[in-house]
């Protein structure tokens, strides 16, 4: 573990858990979103929930070690949903095994001995970037992940937007086209089985040419190093799916009416070659009064999810 700046007594720090299908990652973090100390391990996805918890409790121990235990004042842990994170229950998330009904909440408190705040995933990066993000500042942001799937979190007012089960969000599956693609939840049609990398990539590869790769498998980095060398397909396909995003966005700038929407995600990292398209995609779905809102990238990278957890047990919910 790296050498941490010793933290003064009552400083307040949390530990925050991104708790995902494939890495759990744990960090330490202050009042000022500086992350102290981090450690991850790879998920035993297919060990069910009590091997996961185990899992939790050493990442959490090893962010911890050599700092006053006293200072720590709870966990927060953003996890994939559905959650009910009202009463702390995963309603069964597609990557985990056995996470299904399953008390998250009371079974990480009990095995911690420690306030444990449970936040799904969108939402809690939404609160990272609202509260020490692109939105700092502002009163309403609605942002958008865009990786694997789609996922969001909604600042209205000052107030996360959680609905009735803390559910509230799940940008990725407002449904787009009648009858379309076959999205990961089941139905067909979601704006995330259009518009996420992995639909991205999908069309790159039923494009079928070459696209520069030299035989390695086709990713969306890829495409995207073709395009940025002027390749007429790869330009297509990052101008199509630009134009997807900008469909949703356009949608969730007249559900929300927001000071700004922030893209994070993977596909974040390539914001500079989608802006344009996705602006002239918003302009033309969007009424005239909402095209000005602008449109930024995510400023914490893959941190924001874990700041907006750690900010749930420093700055509340
Ligand atoms: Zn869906």
């Amino acid at each position: 573990m790296a050498s941490r700046p010793v933290s003064g007594a009552g400083d307040g720090l949390a530990v925050a858990i991104d708790l995902g299908g494939t890495q759990i990652r744990a960090a330490l973090i202050d009042r000022r979103a500086t992350i102290l100390a981090r450690a991850h391990q790879l998920t035993r996805a297919d060990a069910g929930p009590e091997i996961v918890i185990g899992q939790i409790a050493e990442l959490w121990a090893t962010v911890c070690e050599g700092t006053n235990r006293s200072n720590i004042l709870g966990i927060g842990v953003s996890s994939p949903g559905p959650l009910d994170t009202r009463e702390g229950i995963a309603l069964g998330i597609p990557t985990l095994a056995g996470f299904e009904d399953f008390p998250l909440k009371a079974a990480l408190s009990e095995k911690l001995s420690m306030p444990v705040m449970l936040e799904n995933d969108g939402i809690s990066a939404g609160i990272g970037e609202w509260r020490y993000g692109a939105g700092k500042g502002l009163s309403d942001i609605v942002y958008v992940t865009v990786s694997t799937g789609i996922g969001g979190g909604v600042i209205i007012g000052n107030r996360v937007l959680r609905g009735r089960r803390g559910m509230a969000g799940h940008i990725g599956h407002m449904s787009f086209v009648r009858g379309g693609e076959l999205c990961a939840c089941g139905n067909r049609g979601c704006f995330e089985a259009y518009a996420s990398a992995t639909a991205f990539t999908r069309r790159a590869v039923n494009a079928a040419t070459p696209l520069g790769n030299h035989g390695r498998a086709i990713d969306a980095a890829a495409v995207f190093a073709s395009a940025a060398g002027g390749d007429a397909l790869a330009i297509s396909l990052v101008q199509e799916e630009a134009e997807y995003l900008g469909q949703g966005f356009a949608s969730l700038l007249h559900l929300y009416d927001p000071d700004m929407l922030i893209m994070g995600g993977g596909l974040s990292n390539q914001f500079d070659m989608l802006q344009g398209a996705i602006l002239s995609s918003l302009k033309a779905s969007a009424m005239p009064a909402f095209r000005g809102t602008p449109v930024v990238r995510a400023i914490l990278g893959a941190n924001s999810g874990l700041i907006g957890a750690a900010s749930l047990v420093l700055d509340g919910p």
